[in-house]
């Protein structure tokens, strides 16, 4: 399996999808408050390690984007392989998918997932992001 981490500078990608606030978090109207498109009701958006209340704007945390694909490499057959019944195969795997759901069959082969994370967690975590 692959993993391929991918991180970009907080950007309008977190809000753009949200319905337009009425004020800020904290109340306070601010230059770009306009810009802010989170609804007052909403959560506040927090660092995925330390939980730190993270502010859009501030340019102080980051999306980080995880994308994991099975094995994307052609499949290696031997000449054991070659040898089976490709029908016996097929309805072996297909008993074996049987009691997955169309969810559980493909987090199998492929993953994708965001998270927030605060400015040092972002480089604590950037700098070993498997360990
Ligand atoms: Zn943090």
């Amino acid at each position: 399996m692959s993993i391929r981490f991918r991180a970009i500078l907080i950007d309008a990608s977190v809000s753009c999808n949200r319905p337009r606030a009425t004020l800020p978090p904290g109340g306070k109207r601010t230059y770009n408050g306009a810009m802010d498109l989170r609804p007052q009701d909403d959560p506040p958006l927090r660092c995925r390690r330390c939980r730190i209340e993270l502010t859009p704007g501030r340019g102080d945390f980051y999306v980080v984007h995880v994308e994991a694909v099975a094995d994307p490499s052609p499949p290696f057959f031997t000449d054991e392989d070659l040898a089976r019944d490709p029908r016996a195969e097929i309805e072996r795997l297909v008993e074996a998918l049987a009691g997955l759901s169309a969810q559980e069959a493909m987090d199998q082969v492929f993953r994708r997932l965001a998270f927030l994370l605060c400015g040092p967690c972002y480089r604590r975590w950037i700098d070993n992001p498997v360990g």
